[in-house]
């Protein structure tokens, strides 16, 4: 019998999206301290969503940039617009747009 190794756990699905949550909590704690720390934990929480196959919520989309995966904190490192029903995130690093919608 050859291993399957397609089988979908939900357990380690569930503890994967646990430790994404945790990671982006602790970005949100560290930045104001350590912003490139931040940025660590977006691109940890990132792997592990890649190696599980999660997709990231749009709530969690929205905190990191998808050009250059910073974190980002509205305000400091990125502007908020609202435009034609939609969220522009315009980031500060990578001078680039993000376009999200707003239900
Ligand atoms: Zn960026």
């Amino acid at each position: 019998m050859p291993k399957k190794h397609y089988r979908k756990s939900h357990k380690v699905q569930q503890i994967a999206k646990a430790r994404i949550n945790f990671l982006f909590q602790h970005a949100k704690e560290v930045f104001k301290e350590d912003s490139k720390l931040s940025d660590k934990y977006v691109k940890i929480a990132r792997r592990i969503a890649m190696k599980h196959k999660i997709k990231l919520g749009s709530s969690l989309k929205k905190r990191f940039c998808k050009h250059c995966h910073k974190y980002l904190v509205p305000g400091v490192n990125c502007r908020v617009r609202i435009h034609k029903h939609r969220l522009i995130y315009y980031c500060l690093s990578c001078k680039h747009y993000m376009r999200h919608p707003v239900k």
